[in-house]
């Protein structure tokens, strides 16, 4: 999707700090994190949000999520790590491609 920040992400054309990529999924740390190892796990096809996102897609999101959850947790600093997703303008939604966030805390 032209002008999709999270796209640009996916086809290298904006550089991030990956952390995980398979077939259909991407994960790279938050350029404004809420904590250390602040990360966003995105679909590489384009969905706005909760309310779009194809279902087999959305299982593989969460799937990578909790495989990249259970690699953070494996860190002594780290006593667990919440999942967040913003969908809609409402709810504070600032990029609108897909995502979940995971903070670690410490
Ligand atoms: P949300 O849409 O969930 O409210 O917030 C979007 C998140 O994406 C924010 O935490 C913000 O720091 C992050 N973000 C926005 N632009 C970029 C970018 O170009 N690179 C990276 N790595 N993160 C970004
Ligand atoms: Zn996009």
């Amino acid at each position: 999707m032209e002008n999709c920040i999270f796209c640009k992400i996916t086809s290298g054309q904006i550089d991030s700090t990956k952390v995980f990529e398979d077939e259909d999924v991407i994960a790279f740390l938050d350029v404004n994190p809420k904590a250390l190892g602040h990360c966003l796990i995105i679909p590489k096809k384009h969905f706005e949000n909760i309310f779009d996102i194809d279902q087999e897609i959305l299982k593989k999101v969460m799937v990578a999520t909790k495989n990249i959850s259970i690699n953070i947790k494996k860190s002594p600093d780290i006593t667990g790590v919440n999942l967040i997703s913003n969908n809609g303008q409402g709810a504070g939604q600032e990029v609108f491609h897909f995502h979940l966030h995971i903070i670690p805390s410490y």
